[in-house]
Protein backbone atom coordinates (compact mmCIF):
# COMPACT_ATOMS: atom_id res chain seq x y z
CA UNK A 1 0.00 0.00 0.00
CA UNK A 2 0.97 3.25 -0.65
CA UNK A 3 0.55 6.50 1.36
CA UNK A 4 -0.88 9.60 0.34
CA UNK A 5 1.36 12.95 1.33
CA UNK A 6 -1.85 13.49 3.94
CA UNK A 7 -0.53 10.44 5.67
CA UNK A 8 -3.76 8.35 4.56
CA UNK A 9 -3.44 4.83 2.76
CA UNK A 10 -4.21 4.40 -1.09
CA UNK A 11 -4.06 1.09 -3.06
CA UNK A 12 -0.87 1.32 -5.59
CA UNK A 13 -3.05 0.97 -9.24
CA UNK A 14 -3.15 -2.53 -10.35
CA UNK A 15 -0.08 -3.15 -12.69
CA UNK A 16 -1.17 -6.70 -13.62
CA UNK A 17 -1.32 -6.20 -16.98
CA UNK A 18 2.26 -4.82 -17.07
CA UNK A 19 4.63 -6.91 -18.99
CA UNK A 20 7.09 -8.63 -17.28
CA UNK A 21 9.15 -11.58 -19.83
CA UNK A 22 11.39 -10.95 -21.70
CA UNK A 23 10.89 -9.77 -25.83
CA UNK A 24 12.81 -12.24 -28.19
CA UNK A 25 12.20 -12.77 -31.95
CA UNK A 26 8.78 -11.48 -31.57
CA UNK A 27 7.55 -13.12 -28.45
CA UNK A 28 7.45 -12.41 -24.77
CA UNK A 29 9.16 -15.41 -23.59
CA UNK A 30 10.79 -16.40 -19.90
CA UNK A 31 14.74 -16.09 -19.40
CA UNK A 32 16.18 -19.66 -20.38
CA UNK A 33 17.37 -20.22 -16.61
CA UNK A 34 13.55 -19.33 -15.67
CA UNK A 35 15.48 -16.65 -13.38
CA UNK A 36 13.31 -13.87 -11.90
CA UNK A 37 13.79 -10.71 -10.09
CA UNK A 38 11.74 -8.62 -7.74
CA UNK A 39 10.36 -5.71 -9.70
CA UNK A 40 9.62 -2.92 -6.54
CA UNK A 41 7.74 0.43 -6.63
CA UNK A 42 10.13 3.08 -5.17
CA UNK A 43 6.67 5.05 -4.77
CA UNK A 44 6.02 2.88 -1.54
CA UNK A 45 8.60 -0.28 -1.44
CA UNK A 46 6.01 -2.56 -2.26
CA UNK A 47 6.99 -5.64 -4.82
CA UNK A 48 4.91 -5.18 -8.11
CA UNK A 49 5.49 -8.59 -9.30
CA UNK A 50 8.79 -11.08 -11.06
CA UNK A 51 10.65 -9.88 -14.37
CA UNK A 52 12.56 -12.26 -16.09
CA UNK A 53 16.32 -12.39 -15.25
CA UNK A 54 18.10 -12.67 -18.37
CA UNK A 55 21.76 -13.75 -19.20
CA UNK A 56 24.59 -14.56 -21.77
CA UNK A 57 22.20 -17.48 -22.74
CA UNK A 58 19.25 -14.94 -23.57
CA UNK A 59 21.71 -12.53 -24.89
CA UNK A 60 22.91 -15.63 -27.64
CA UNK A 61 19.17 -15.91 -28.34
CA UNK A 62 18.42 -12.29 -29.11
CA UNK A 63 21.27 -11.70 -31.13
CA UNK A 64 21.05 -15.01 -32.99
CA UNK A 65 17.20 -13.67 -33.69
CA UNK A 66 18.28 -9.82 -34.22
CA UNK A 67 21.28 -11.25 -37.19
CA UNK A 68 18.92 -13.33 -38.54
CA UNK A 69 16.30 -10.79 -39.08
CA UNK A 70 19.24 -8.38 -40.35
CA UNK A 71 20.00 -10.78 -42.88
CA UNK A 72 16.85 -11.50 -44.22
CA UNK A 73 16.50 -8.20 -45.00
CA UNK A 74 12.87 -7.75 -44.32
CA UNK A 75 13.61 -4.51 -42.45
CA UNK A 76 17.10 -3.73 -43.47
CA UNK A 77 16.60 -3.88 -47.02
CA UNK A 78 13.39 -2.18 -47.43
CA UNK A 79 13.02 1.42 -48.73
CA UNK A 80 13.37 4.27 -46.02
CA UNK A 81 10.10 5.41 -46.80
CA UNK A 82 8.16 1.61 -45.57
CA UNK A 83 10.34 2.18 -42.54
CA UNK A 84 9.25 5.52 -42.48
CA UNK A 85 5.09 4.80 -42.34
CA UNK A 86 6.07 1.68 -39.71
CA UNK A 87 7.99 4.44 -37.20
CA UNK A 88 5.60 6.42 -37.69
CA UNK A 89 2.35 4.06 -36.92
CA UNK A 90 4.30 2.80 -33.72
CA UNK A 91 4.58 6.92 -32.36
CA UNK A 92 0.55 6.48 -32.61
CA UNK A 93 0.50 3.64 -30.82
CA UNK A 94 2.56 4.92 -28.00
CA UNK A 95 0.40 8.15 -28.20
CA UNK A 96 -2.75 5.68 -27.65
CA UNK A 97 -1.12 4.27 -24.83
CA UNK A 98 0.59 6.66 -23.32
CA UNK A 99 -2.06 7.05 -20.10
CA UNK A 100 -0.36 3.14 -19.11
CA UNK A 101 3.01 3.70 -20.85
CA UNK A 102 2.96 6.81 -18.02
CA UNK A 103 1.88 4.76 -15.58
CA UNK A 104 4.25 2.09 -15.97
CA UNK A 105 7.29 4.61 -15.49
CA UNK A 106 5.74 6.35 -12.99
CA UNK A 107 5.17 2.68 -11.03
CA UNK A 108 8.64 1.64 -11.71
CA UNK A 109 10.74 4.36 -11.05
CA UNK A 110 8.94 6.56 -9.11
CA UNK A 111 8.44 9.88 -11.29
CA UNK A 112 5.84 12.22 -11.03
CA UNK A 113 2.91 11.04 -13.35
CA UNK A 114 3.12 14.78 -14.90
CA UNK A 115 6.72 14.40 -15.53
CA UNK A 116 5.55 10.69 -17.17
CA UNK A 117 3.79 12.08 -19.76
CA UNK A 118 6.17 14.61 -20.61
CA UNK A 119 8.01 11.58 -21.28
CA UNK A 120 5.89 9.80 -23.13
CA UNK A 121 4.57 12.92 -25.55
CA UNK A 122 8.61 13.22 -25.73
CA UNK A 123 8.83 9.37 -27.15
CA UNK A 124 5.88 10.19 -29.59
CA UNK A 125 8.14 13.23 -31.17
CA UNK A 126 11.24 11.20 -31.19
CA UNK A 127 10.00 8.29 -32.80
CA UNK A 128 7.74 10.45 -35.44
CA UNK A 129 11.02 13.38 -36.12
CA UNK A 130 13.60 10.19 -37.19
CA UNK A 131 10.73 8.40 -38.84
CA UNK A 132 10.51 11.45 -40.87
CA UNK A 133 13.90 12.33 -41.77
CA UNK A 134 14.84 8.87 -43.31
CA UNK A 135 13.30 8.85 -46.54
CA UNK A 136 15.25 12.79 -46.44
CA UNK A 137 18.97 11.90 -46.18
CA UNK A 138 20.86 11.14 -49.44
CA UNK A 139 24.01 9.57 -50.41
CA UNK A 140 27.10 11.17 -52.51
CA UNK A 141 28.79 11.01 -55.53
CA UNK A 142 32.67 11.52 -55.24
CA UNK A 143 34.89 14.41 -57.07
CA UNK A 144 36.55 11.31 -59.01
CA UNK A 145 36.85 13.11 -62.49
CA UNK A 146 34.99 11.34 -65.74
CA UNK A 147 36.36 8.01 -65.35
CA UNK A 148 34.53 7.04 -63.02
CA UNK A 149 31.19 7.56 -61.20
CA UNK A 150 31.77 6.91 -57.19
CA UNK A 151 28.88 6.56 -54.91
CA UNK A 152 29.24 7.43 -51.03
CA UNK A 153 26.31 5.46 -49.51
CA UNK A 154 25.09 4.57 -45.96
CA UNK A 155 24.28 1.35 -44.67
CA UNK A 156 22.80 0.13 -41.56
CA UNK A 157 25.82 -1.09 -38.94
CA UNK A 158 24.05 -4.27 -38.27
CA UNK A 159 22.96 -5.79 -34.61
CA UNK A 160 22.98 -2.95 -32.53
CA UNK A 161 23.35 -3.45 -28.47
CA UNK A 162 21.75 -0.89 -26.43
CA UNK A 163 22.13 -0.84 -22.22
CA UNK A 164 20.12 2.18 -20.58
CA UNK A 165 19.71 3.43 -17.45
CA UNK A 166 16.44 3.80 -15.56
CA UNK A 167 16.02 7.87 -14.91
CA UNK A 168 13.93 8.30 -18.49
CA UNK A 169 13.70 4.26 -19.50
CA UNK A 170 11.21 5.56 -22.39
CA UNK A 171 12.48 8.31 -23.88
CA UNK A 172 16.50 7.26 -23.43
CA UNK A 173 15.85 3.94 -25.27
CA UNK A 174 13.92 5.76 -28.05
CA UNK A 175 17.20 8.09 -28.62
CA UNK A 176 19.22 5.39 -29.48
CA UNK A 177 16.05 3.03 -31.11
CA UNK A 178 14.45 5.60 -33.41
CA UNK A 179 17.61 6.03 -35.44
CA UNK A 180 18.68 2.74 -35.05
CA UNK A 181 14.84 1.44 -37.05
CA UNK A 182 15.12 3.73 -38.94
CA UNK A 183 18.50 3.13 -40.41
CA UNK A 184 17.39 -1.02 -41.11
CA UNK A 185 19.40 -2.24 -37.85
CA UNK A 186 18.17 -4.85 -35.55
CA UNK A 187 18.65 -4.02 -31.70
CA UNK A 188 19.41 -6.39 -28.57
CA UNK A 189 17.83 -3.88 -25.51
CA UNK A 190 18.90 -3.99 -22.01
CA UNK A 191 16.96 -1.46 -19.71
CA UNK A 192 18.16 -1.03 -16.17
CA UNK A 193 17.28 -3.67 -13.67
CA UNK A 194 15.44 -0.70 -12.00
CA UNK A 195 12.84 -0.13 -14.31
CA UNK A 196 12.71 -2.58 -17.06
CA UNK A 197 9.00 -2.49 -17.73
CA UNK A 198 8.08 0.39 -20.21
CA UNK A 199 10.95 -0.67 -22.28
CA UNK A 200 9.09 -4.31 -22.93
CA UNK A 201 5.30 -2.30 -23.50
CA UNK A 202 7.44 -0.49 -26.12
CA UNK A 203 8.67 -3.54 -28.18
CA UNK A 204 5.53 -5.16 -27.96
CA UNK A 205 4.20 -1.79 -29.84
CA UNK A 206 6.88 -1.93 -32.03
CA UNK A 207 6.21 -5.46 -33.29
CA UNK A 208 1.84 -4.53 -33.36
CA UNK A 209 2.93 -0.97 -35.58
CA UNK A 210 4.88 -3.90 -38.07
CA UNK A 211 8.15 -4.22 -36.99
CA UNK A 212 9.64 -7.46 -38.02
CA UNK A 213 9.98 -10.51 -35.30
CA UNK A 214 13.79 -9.87 -34.31
CA UNK A 215 14.57 -6.36 -35.51
CA UNK A 216 13.53 -5.48 -31.82
CA UNK A 217 14.27 -7.54 -28.77
CA UNK A 218 14.24 -6.31 -24.96
CA UNK A 219 16.40 -8.10 -22.38
CA UNK A 220 15.31 -7.27 -18.39
CA UNK A 221 18.30 -8.18 -16.33
CA UNK A 222 21.37 -6.86 -14.77
CA UNK A 223 24.54 -4.97 -15.83
CA UNK A 224 26.92 -7.49 -14.53
CA UNK A 225 24.52 -11.01 -16.26
CA UNK A 226 23.04 -9.47 -19.03
CA UNK A 227 25.19 -5.76 -19.80
CA UNK A 228 28.01 -7.60 -20.03
CA UNK A 229 27.64 -10.30 -22.45
CA UNK A 230 25.92 -7.77 -24.81
CA UNK A 231 29.47 -5.90 -24.23
CA UNK A 232 31.26 -8.38 -25.37
CA UNK A 233 29.64 -10.66 -27.88
CA UNK A 234 31.02 -11.50 -30.85
CA UNK A 235 28.24 -11.07 -33.10
CA UNK A 236 27.22 -7.30 -32.13
CA UNK A 237 28.62 -4.59 -34.62
CA UNK A 238 27.87 -1.56 -31.93
CA UNK A 239 26.76 -1.08 -28.73
CA UNK A 240 25.24 2.37 -27.22
CA UNK A 241 25.44 2.84 -23.36
CA UNK A 242 23.78 5.60 -22.22
CA UNK A 243 24.48 5.22 -18.02
CA UNK A 244 27.52 6.51 -15.67
CA UNK A 245 31.21 6.85 -16.81
CA UNK A 246 32.56 4.18 -14.86
CA UNK A 247 30.15 1.74 -16.91
CA UNK A 248 30.99 3.55 -20.50
CA UNK A 249 34.36 2.78 -19.78
CA UNK A 250 33.89 -0.68 -19.21
CA UNK A 251 31.90 -1.15 -22.20
CA UNK A 252 34.78 0.32 -23.94
CA UNK A 253 37.60 -2.14 -22.51
CA UNK A 254 34.36 -5.53 -23.69
CA UNK A 255 35.00 -3.89 -27.59
CA UNK A 256 39.14 -3.92 -27.30
CA UNK A 257 38.24 -7.27 -25.68
CA UNK A 258 36.25 -8.79 -27.99
CA UNK A 259 35.13 -7.87 -31.85
CA UNK A 260 36.73 -3.93 -31.55
CA UNK A 261 32.53 -3.05 -32.00
CA UNK A 262 31.72 0.75 -31.89
CA UNK A 263 30.71 2.52 -28.60
CA UNK A 264 28.23 5.20 -28.24
CA UNK A 265 28.70 6.65 -24.91
CA UNK A 266 26.45 8.49 -23.02
CA UNK A 267 27.35 9.23 -19.32
CA UNK A 268 27.74 11.44 -16.41
CA UNK A 269 27.88 15.10 -15.48
CA UNK A 270 28.46 17.50 -12.64
CA UNK A 271 27.03 20.53 -15.05
CA UNK A 272 27.79 23.92 -13.97
CA UNK A 273 24.77 26.43 -14.15
CA UNK A 274 26.49 30.12 -13.93
CA UNK A 275 25.08 33.30 -12.37
CA UNK A 276 26.66 36.24 -12.80
CA UNK A 277 25.61 39.70 -11.44
CA UNK A 278 24.28 41.01 -14.34
CA UNK A 279 21.63 38.36 -14.39
CA UNK A 280 18.62 39.67 -16.52
CA UNK A 281 15.80 37.86 -14.44
CA UNK A 282 16.66 36.72 -10.91
CA UNK A 283 13.19 34.88 -10.27
CA UNK A 284 13.47 32.87 -13.81
CA UNK A 285 17.40 31.97 -13.08
CA UNK A 286 16.19 31.03 -9.61
CA UNK A 287 13.06 28.65 -11.04
CA UNK A 288 15.48 27.26 -13.65
CA UNK A 289 17.85 26.45 -11.08
CA UNK A 290 15.42 24.90 -8.52
CA UNK A 291 14.04 22.90 -11.85
CA UNK A 292 17.26 21.88 -13.25
CA UNK A 293 18.54 20.09 -9.90
CA UNK A 294 15.11 19.06 -8.05
CA UNK A 295 13.11 17.73 -11.84
CA UNK A 296 12.92 13.93 -11.38
CA UNK A 297 14.46 14.31 -8.51
CA UNK A 298 17.75 15.15 -9.42
CA UNK A 299 18.48 11.68 -11.36
CA UNK A 300 19.38 13.89 -14.75
CA UNK A 301 22.48 13.74 -16.54
CA UNK A 302 22.73 17.21 -17.55
CA UNK A 303 21.38 18.50 -14.43
CA UNK A 304 22.52 21.99 -12.37
CA UNK A 305 24.02 20.40 -10.01
CA UNK A 306 26.94 22.72 -9.34
CA UNK A 307 25.22 26.24 -8.67
CA UNK A 308 27.96 28.95 -9.61
CA UNK A 309 27.09 32.22 -8.13
CA UNK A 310 29.11 35.74 -8.24
CA UNK A 311 29.51 36.89 -4.63
CA UNK A 312 27.60 39.75 -4.58
CA UNK A 313 24.21 38.14 -5.54
CA UNK A 314 25.28 34.70 -4.07
CA UNK A 315 23.27 34.95 -0.65
CA UNK A 316 20.00 37.17 -2.24
CA UNK A 317 19.92 33.86 -4.83
CA UNK A 318 20.59 31.11 -2.12
CA UNK A 319 17.47 32.72 -0.46
CA UNK A 320 15.14 32.72 -3.26
CA UNK A 321 16.14 29.49 -4.52
CA UNK A 322 15.39 27.91 -0.47
CA UNK A 323 11.98 29.48 -1.09
CA UNK A 324 11.47 28.25 -4.51
CA UNK A 325 12.69 24.56 -3.17
CA UNK A 326 8.98 24.24 -1.27
CA UNK A 327 7.28 23.91 -5.05
CA UNK A 328 9.57 20.62 -5.00
CA UNK A 329 9.06 18.88 -1.74
CA UNK A 330 8.64 15.31 -3.01
CA UNK A 331 4.97 14.03 -3.16
CA UNK A 332 2.84 11.28 -4.02
CA UNK A 333 4.10 10.93 -7.28
CA UNK A 334 0.55 9.39 -8.94
CA UNK A 335 -0.93 13.29 -8.11
CA UNK A 336 -0.80 15.24 -10.77
CA UNK A 337 0.06 17.86 -9.02
CA UNK A 338 2.86 16.58 -7.64
CA UNK A 339 6.70 17.78 -9.01
CA UNK A 340 8.92 15.64 -7.12
CA UNK A 341 8.31 12.08 -6.41
CA UNK A 342 10.41 9.54 -5.22
CA UNK A 343 14.05 8.45 -5.72
CA UNK A 344 14.56 5.27 -8.23
CA UNK A 345 15.50 2.82 -5.11
CA UNK A 346 16.39 2.18 -1.67
CA UNK A 347 20.18 2.34 -2.73
CA UNK A 348 19.97 5.21 -4.62
CA UNK A 349 18.29 7.26 -1.90
CA UNK A 350 20.89 5.72 0.77
CA UNK A 351 23.60 7.12 -1.54
CA UNK A 352 22.10 10.88 -1.74
CA UNK A 353 22.14 10.80 1.91
CA UNK A 354 25.70 9.80 2.36
CA UNK A 355 26.87 12.60 -0.06
CA UNK A 356 24.52 15.10 2.28
CA UNK A 357 26.67 13.71 5.39
CA UNK A 358 29.91 13.79 3.08
CA UNK A 359 29.49 17.59 2.41
CA UNK A 360 28.53 18.24 5.83
CA UNK A 361 31.79 17.20 7.22
CA UNK A 362 34.04 18.30 4.60
CA UNK A 363 32.34 21.85 5.66
CA UNK A 364 29.79 22.96 2.36
CA UNK A 365 26.91 24.66 5.00
CA UNK A 366 23.44 22.68 4.51
CA UNK A 367 21.34 25.54 3.73
CA UNK A 368 17.93 23.52 3.24
CA UNK A 369 16.57 19.75 3.24
CA UNK A 370 19.60 16.71 3.49
CA UNK A 371 16.84 14.23 4.80
CA UNK A 372 14.79 11.11 3.54
CA UNK A 373 10.83 12.72 3.14
CA UNK A 374 7.53 10.58 3.19
CA UNK A 375 8.91 7.84 5.31
CA UNK A 376 5.47 6.60 5.59
CA UNK A 377 4.82 5.74 2.77
CA UNK A 378 7.57 3.30 2.91
CA UNK A 379 9.21 4.80 -0.66
CA UNK A 380 11.95 6.21 -0.65
CA UNK A 381 12.34 10.21 -1.11
CA UNK A 382 14.70 12.65 -0.33
CA UNK A 383 14.41 16.48 0.66
CA UNK A 384 15.10 19.32 -1.65
CA UNK A 385 18.73 20.05 -0.72
CA UNK A 386 20.56 22.78 -1.00
CA UNK A 387 24.82 23.12 0.19
CA UNK A 388 25.89 27.17 0.09
CA UNK A 389 29.46 28.26 0.61
CA UNK A 390 30.70 24.88 -0.77
CA UNK A 391 34.20 24.67 -2.92
CA UNK A 392 34.92 23.21 -6.27
CA UNK A 393 37.37 20.20 -4.51
CA UNK A 394 34.64 19.11 -2.36
CA UNK A 395 33.38 15.78 -2.69
CA UNK A 396 29.76 17.00 -3.61
CA UNK A 397 31.46 19.03 -6.12
CA UNK A 398 33.61 16.87 -7.89
CA UNK A 399 31.38 13.47 -8.03
CA UNK A 400 27.87 13.14 -9.55
CA UNK A 401 25.29 12.63 -6.44
CA UNK A 402 22.43 11.91 -9.15
CA UNK A 403 19.75 13.17 -6.75
CA UNK A 404 17.75 16.33 -5.34
CA UNK A 405 21.19 18.07 -3.91
CA UNK A 406 22.94 21.32 -5.29
CA UNK A 407 26.27 22.71 -4.90
CA UNK A 408 26.64 26.06 -4.66
CA UNK A 409 30.14 27.73 -5.34
CA UNK A 410 30.62 31.39 -5.04
CA UNK A 411 33.11 32.95 -7.06
CA UNK A 412 34.43 36.50 -7.93
CA UNK A 413 35.55 37.64 -11.26
CA UNK A 414 34.23 36.08 -14.96
CA UNK A 415 37.72 34.65 -15.30
CA UNK A 416 37.27 32.26 -12.10
CA UNK A 417 33.60 31.68 -13.30
CA UNK A 418 35.27 29.98 -16.31
CA UNK A 419 38.20 28.30 -14.71
CA UNK A 420 35.57 26.59 -11.72
CA UNK A 421 32.84 25.71 -14.32
CA UNK A 422 35.64 24.21 -16.67
CA UNK A 423 37.77 22.34 -13.55
CA UNK A 424 35.52 18.98 -13.73
CA UNK A 425 35.83 15.63 -15.70
CA UNK A 426 32.74 16.13 -16.61
CA UNK A 427 31.37 17.94 -20.18
CA UNK A 428 27.87 17.50 -20.90
CA UNK A 429 25.86 20.63 -20.20
CA UNK A 430 26.38 24.05 -18.83
CA UNK A 431 24.54 27.56 -18.48
CA UNK A 432 25.26 31.20 -18.00
CA UNK A 433 23.11 34.08 -16.91
CA UNK A 434 24.16 37.41 -17.50
CA UNK A 435 22.97 40.30 -19.44
CA UNK A 436 26.08 40.89 -22.12
CA UNK A 437 25.86 39.32 -24.96
CA UNK A 438 30.40 39.22 -25.22
CA UNK A 439 30.32 37.92 -21.85
CA UNK A 440 27.65 35.18 -22.56
CA UNK A 441 30.00 34.18 -25.93
CA UNK A 442 32.88 34.63 -24.15
CA UNK A 443 32.22 31.86 -22.07
CA UNK A 444 29.56 29.91 -24.34
CA UNK A 445 32.88 29.39 -26.17
CA UNK A 446 35.34 28.30 -23.68
CA UNK A 447 33.03 25.96 -21.50
CA UNK A 448 34.17 22.55 -22.37
CA UNK A 449 30.70 20.69 -22.86
CA UNK A 450 28.46 19.32 -25.43
CA UNK A 451 25.76 21.94 -24.59
CA UNK A 452 25.66 25.51 -23.22
CA UNK A 453 22.73 27.32 -22.51
CA UNK A 454 22.18 31.09 -21.84
CA UNK A 455 19.25 32.67 -19.67
CA UNK A 456 18.00 29.02 -19.33
CA UNK A 457 18.73 26.02 -17.93
CA UNK A 458 18.74 22.33 -19.85
CA UNK A 459 16.61 23.72 -22.71
CA UNK A 460 16.65 20.89 -25.87
CA UNK A 461 15.11 19.85 -28.33
CA UNK A 462 15.04 16.28 -30.83
CA UNK A 463 16.14 18.55 -33.89
CA UNK A 464 19.42 19.48 -31.45
CA UNK A 465 22.42 17.34 -30.82
CA UNK A 466 22.49 16.46 -27.00
CA UNK A 467 25.83 14.19 -25.54
CA UNK A 468 29.02 15.29 -23.70
CA UNK A 469 32.77 16.39 -23.80
CA UNK A 470 35.31 14.60 -21.87
CA UNK A 471 34.08 11.66 -19.78
CA UNK A 472 30.42 12.32 -20.03
CA UNK A 473 30.62 10.56 -23.55
CA UNK A 474 31.41 10.08 -27.31
CA UNK A 475 28.95 10.96 -30.09
CA UNK A 476 25.88 12.46 -29.56
CA UNK A 477 21.93 11.26 -29.47
CA UNK A 478 19.43 12.98 -31.10
CA UNK A 479 19.30 15.23 -34.45
CA UNK A 480 20.09 14.01 -37.91
CA UNK A 481 23.43 13.66 -36.44
CA UNK A 482 22.17 10.10 -34.13
CA UNK A 483 21.97 8.66 -37.97
CA UNK A 484 25.89 8.53 -37.78
CA UNK A 485 25.57 6.40 -34.93
CA UNK A 486 23.44 3.46 -36.39
CA UNK A 487 24.84 3.67 -40.21
CA UNK A 488 28.61 3.37 -41.89
CA UNK A 489 29.64 4.91 -44.80
CA UNK A 490 30.49 2.22 -48.32
CA UNK A 491 32.65 3.86 -50.87
CA UNK A 492 31.57 1.74 -54.32
CA UNK A 493 34.15 2.46 -57.24
CA UNK A 494 32.63 2.02 -60.53
CA UNK A 495 35.55 2.33 -63.28
CA UNK A 496 33.99 3.97 -66.44
CA UNK A 497 35.40 1.82 -69.32
CA UNK A 498 35.74 3.03 -72.86
CA UNK A 499 34.33 0.97 -75.52
P1 LIG B 1 24.78 2.59 -14.60
O1 LIG B 1 25.98 2.93 -15.40
O2 LIG B 1 24.98 1.95 -13.29
O3 LIG B 1 23.82 1.62 -15.43
C1 LIG B 1 23.43 1.88 -16.73
C2 LIG B 1 23.15 0.57 -17.43
O4 LIG B 1 24.36 -0.18 -17.48
C3 LIG B 1 22.12 -0.30 -16.73
O5 LIG B 1 21.32 -0.94 -17.70
C4 LIG B 1 22.98 -1.32 -15.99
O6 LIG B 1 22.33 -2.56 -15.79
C5 LIG B 1 24.14 -1.47 -16.96
N1 LIG B 1 25.37 -1.95 -16.30
C6 LIG B 1 25.75 -1.72 -15.02
N2 LIG B 1 26.92 -2.35 -14.78
C7 LIG B 1 27.29 -2.96 -15.92
C8 LIG B 1 28.40 -3.77 -16.30
N3 LIG B 1 29.36 -4.08 -15.42
N4 LIG B 1 28.46 -4.22 -17.57
C9 LIG B 1 27.49 -3.93 -18.45
N5 LIG B 1 26.41 -3.20 -18.16
C10 LIG B 1 26.31 -2.70 -16.90
O7 LIG B 1 23.96 3.93 -14.51
P2 LIG B 1 22.58 4.15 -13.79
O8 LIG B 1 22.86 4.20 -12.33
O9 LIG B 1 21.54 3.21 -14.28
O10 LIG B 1 22.18 5.60 -14.35
C11 LIG B 1 22.74 6.71 -13.84
C12 LIG B 1 23.89 7.19 -14.71
O11 LIG B 1 23.48 7.36 -16.07
C13 LIG B 1 24.36 8.54 -14.29
O12 LIG B 1 25.76 8.56 -14.25
C14 LIG B 1 23.83 9.47 -15.35
O13 LIG B 1 24.53 10.65 -15.51
C15 LIG B 1 23.88 8.62 -16.56
N6 LIG B 1 22.95 9.12 -17.59
C16 LIG B 1 23.44 9.76 -18.67
C17 LIG B 1 22.60 10.26 -19.65
C18 LIG B 1 23.14 10.98 -20.84
O14 LIG B 1 22.43 11.07 -21.83
N7 LIG B 1 24.35 11.48 -20.80
C19 LIG B 1 21.22 10.07 -19.53
C20 LIG B 1 20.74 9.40 -18.42
C21 LIG B 1 21.63 8.92 -17.47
Amino acid sequence: MATTATGSRTALPDASRFPRKAFIDGEFVDAASGATFECVSPISGETLFDVAACDAEDVERAVAAARRSFDAGTWSQVAPRKRKKVLLRLAELIARDADDLALMITLDMGKPIAGAQTEVRATVEGFRYFAEAVDKVYGEVGPTGPSAVTLVTREPVGVVGMVVPWNYPLQVPTWKLAPALATGNSVVLKPAEQSPVVALALAALASEAGVPDGVVNVLPGFGETAGQPIGRHMDIDKVAFTGSSEVGKLFLRYSGESNMKGVQLECGGKSPNVIFDDVPDVELAVAQAAEGIFGNSGQVCSAGSRLLLQESIADEVLEQLAAEAAKWQPGDPLDPATRMGSMVDQTQMERVLGYVRTGTAEGAELRLGGRRARQESGGYYVEPTIFGAARNDMTIAREEIFGPVVTAIPFGSEEDGLRIANDTVYGLSSAVWTRDINKAHRFARSIRAGTVCINCYDWGDIALPFGGYKQSGIGRDKSLHALENYTQLKTTYINVLDD
